[in-house]
């Protein structure tokens, strides 16, 4: 069964204030499988004033006991997983197999994070005169308003509330409205843990309308968005006019490097995973395939052969390895980039239409000699849709990295270690994998440089993002 999901706003859950909802649709059935309550401006006040007496009670807990309920949090959502994964996929339509990963690494983001809320330490700079002592105090930053997208309804939330929760912020967490039930279920691990009302706060509405009141409002202190990059340079202007601290992971466009020397088989593999893995919607999800000459027919034809291989249906059937796009506004957005790439003389080899017409299913989709004037070499795909093009050499397969805007993760596979340390150099991004799939661990940094954001979100300098540093210098008497 799908649940009706409510807000959460000072410990209760509830409807809006003003009893509207969205629907809430199934994209593998386009069928309307519940609703979201909507938030009117008189559930933001309230959730303001919750989030800021919520503060005020848990920065006075120590950081020991933060940690205690975390663990707690992350047990309860562990010992609910099969169902949470459940609902994500009806509302997202990833396989279930990969619902209930992102559940339970969830448990682990926030088991790591529990850790760290106990050793978020200052330290003391050696002084220039006796007697003084100078103290670095590390301070939370105050209460959070965080934005999230639908392609990981828990992991996009998990990341920022374990890291306010850790430091002894509030937050309130405006989750997607097209899957609102699984981050729902979240909030609800840590409102069965313990977590003292007003801490943690969820809403869901009109997200321009929702993001314009609160980022403003004096209570809020932090921003933290996940979407795309147009909607974060808007956001992270709002926050700049009322200088409150951003983080921004936004959107990429990851260059896929093979290098002649590579294995062509491993690579092949460990790309097409990464590339279909649910259906391309992913902010890391590689895009642009770069292949030196020498390797680059015989990756087209096993990357097309894996491409070919995935089974696409509904992420509740069994076997299925790629589920249907998110929403509706998906399938006209891959149509419209693989309709200009094909005008512009790109070669089809696998894929390239809509699958049926019930359901946001797209074949996962290959294409060559794609012109670096189309839209798809351009503009973030966010879908199963992969370009292969051939380069000569690093000189030149590092200008075409470069050559956009975005920074967000980059792949390489390569068997020479000068390449690797050269290619991981020259390369403007904020995460570089080589050789395997290792983004996105609790413990490494997460983001991304240039117009991908700023900010991480993994890492020891995620639970920084979340403090604020105070210096203290006091001389004896
Ligand atoms: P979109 O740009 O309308 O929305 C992206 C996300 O931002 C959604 O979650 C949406 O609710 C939120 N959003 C939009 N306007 C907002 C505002 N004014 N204030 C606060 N939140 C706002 O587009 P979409 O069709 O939902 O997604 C398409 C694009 O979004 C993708 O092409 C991709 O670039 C980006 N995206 C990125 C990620 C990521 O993980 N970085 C996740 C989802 C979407």
């Amino acid at each position: 069964m799908y649940p009706d999901t409510q807000l959460f706003i000072a410990g209760s859950w509830r409807p809006a204030r003003g009893g509207r909802t969205l629907p809430v649709i199934n994209p593998a059935t386009e069928e309307v499988i519940g609703t979201v309550a909507h938030a009117g401006k008189d559930d933001l006040d309230e959730a303001l004033e919750a989030a800021a007496k919520g503060f005020e009670t848990w920065k006075k807990v120590a950081a020991f006991d933060r940690s205690k309920l975390m663990r707690k949090a992350a047990d309860i959502l562990r010992s609910r997983a099969d169902t949470v994964a459940r609902l994500m996929t009806l509302e997202q339509g990833k396989p279930l197999a990969e619902a209930k990963m992102e559940t339970l690494a969830a448990a682990d983001i926030i088991d790591w994070f529990a850790e760290e809320a106990r050793r978020a330490y200052g330290r003391v700079v050696p002084a220039r005169g006796e007697g003084i002592y100078q103290l670095v105090v590390k301070e939370p930053v105050g209460p959070v308003a965080a934005f999230t997208p639908w392609n990981f309804p828990i992991n996009q939330v998990v990341r920022k509330l374990s890291a306010a929760v850790a430091t002894g912020c509030s937050i309130i967490v405006k989750a997607p409205e097209e899957t609102p039930a699984s981050p729902a279920e979240l909030i609800r691990a840590f409102a069965d843990a313990g977590l003292p009302p007003g801490v943690a706060n969820l809403v869901y509405g009109v997200p321009a309308e929702i993001s314009e009141y609160l980022i403003p409002h004096p209570v809020i202190r932090k921003v933290t968005f996940t979407g795309s990059t147009p909607v974060g340079k808007h956001l992270a202007a709002l926050a700049g006019q009322h200088m409150k601290r951003v983080t921004m992971e936004l959107g990429g466009h990851a260059p896929a490097i093979v290098f002649d020397d590579a294995d062509v088989e491993l690579a092949a593999k460990t790309l097409a995973a990464a590339k279909f893995r649910n259906a391309g919607q992913v902010c890391v999800s590689p895009t642009r395939f770069l292949v030196q000459e020498g390797l680059y027919e015989p990756f087209v034809q096993k990357f097309t052969a894996a491409a070919k291989a995935v089974k696409v249906g509904d992420g509740l059937a069994e076997g299925t390895q790629m589920g249907p796009l998110a929403h509706d506004r998906r399938v006209p957005w891959i149509e419209g980039l693989v309709a200009d790439a094909r005008q512009r003389g790109a070669e089809l080899h696998v894929g390239g239409e809509r699958i049926g017409n019930k359901g946001y299913f797209y074949q996962p989709t290959v294409l060559t000699g794609v012109s670096k004037e189309a839209r798809m070499m351009n503009e973030e795909p966010f879908g199963p849709v992969a370009m292969i093009a051939p380069f000569k050499d690093l000189d030149e397969v590092v200008t075409e990295a470069n050559r956009l805007p975005f920074g967000l993760a980059a792949y390489a596979f390569t068997r020479s270690a000068k390449t690797a340390n050269a290619v991981a150099a020259k390369v403007e991004t904020g995460m570089m994998t080589i050789n395997h799939l290792g983004l996105a661990l609790p413990e490494v940094p997460f983001g991304g440089v240039k117009d991908s954001g700023y900010g991480s979100e993994g890492g020891s300098e995620a639970i920084e993002a979340y403090l604020n540093t105070k210096f203290v210098t006091q001389a004896g008497l």
